[in-house]
């Protein structure tokens, strides 16, 4: 490890212990130290298909059936992915008592898998480990919905009501989630540190939630590989692997 990531790391550390409420943020590249590919990095999974629209989901029972195909050819990829140092790294800062809850972009249940409870992580975009009735959101689990699929070529209906399933996940076209939208907002607007880990800051609304925090007063903290737009905004900026930088810190 060079000097100047030690100093950084040294540096974070010191900015975290001297703050009152510490918001962490979270996107994709956090994951990929688990073994999923962020979305933008080059040689991406995800954007090998065009994207289904949650207009075209509703519209068009075609559509749903490649969504559902989609989903479960990614998850048997994935499927032997588990959290990394970084998802331990928050969740050990959330256990330290200075980080009320995570806001994350991700859909992958990590940050809940490494140890947070539901109310310690806030997902901005859903969460791709179950599927929600889009009519009366009542939740299914997503091996009822293959059992049903792999045997009659089309996702079941709702148990309850025979609305349409969806994986509980924010598309492309779909309304944000009120209740973590305004949980993030509170939380953002509280803290005096926001750490960002692993997003390339540029999908929004997710992304206003560091610059908002910084225009705020809160001291803005970024750890991605590449640089962001919000860098220059930042009051420190570590540019490294997130395992190297929360192994050392966790150690
Ligand atoms: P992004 O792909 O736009 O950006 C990820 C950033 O993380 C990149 O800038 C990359 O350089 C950096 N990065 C990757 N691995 C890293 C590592 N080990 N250490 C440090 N930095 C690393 O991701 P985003 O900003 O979260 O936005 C993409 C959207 O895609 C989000 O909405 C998210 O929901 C979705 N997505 C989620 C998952 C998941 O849940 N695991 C995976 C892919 C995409």
């Amino acid at each position: 490890m060079t000097e100047s990531l030690k100093s950084s790391i040294a540096t974070l550390r010191d900015m975290i212990q001297g703050a009152r409420i510490v918001a962490g943020f979270t996107g994709a590249g956090i994951s990929t130290e688990s073994g999923i590919p962020d979305f933008r990095s080059p040689g991406s999974p995800w954007m090998r298909n065009k994207p289904i629209s949650f207009e075209l989901f509703l519209q068009d029972p075609e559509a749903r059936r490649v969504a559902w195909r989609r989903k479960f050819t990614m998850d048997d990829l994935y499927s032997g992915a588990r959290p990394s140092a970084g998802h331990i790294g928050f969740a050990s800062l959330v256990a330290s008592g200075r980080m009320p809850a995570v806001i994350t972009q991700n859909i992958d249940g990590f940050h809940q898998e490494s140890g947070l409870r539901e109310d310690q992580v806030i997902e901005l975009h859903g969460n791709g480990t179950y599927a929600k009735c889009l009519s009366c959101g009542g939740r299914h689990e997503l091996a009822y919905v293959r059992y049903h699929f792999e045997r009659n070529s089309d996702p079941p209906e709702c148990m309850v009501c025979g609305g349409i399933l969806k994986s509980a996940t924010i598309s492309f076209g779909q309304a944000m989630p009120e209740e973590p939208m305004r949980r993030a907002q509170t939380l953002t607007a509280a803290c005096d540190l926001f750490l960002v880990a692993g997003s390339s800051l540029v999908v929004f609304p997710a992304a206003a939630f560091p610059a908002f925090a910084k225009e705020n007063g809160a001291r803005l903290v970024i750890l991605n590989r590449e640089p962001t737009p919000l860098d220059q905004a930042a009051d420190l900026v570590i540019h490294a692997e997130i395992g190297e930088v929360f192994s050392e810190f966790i150690a």
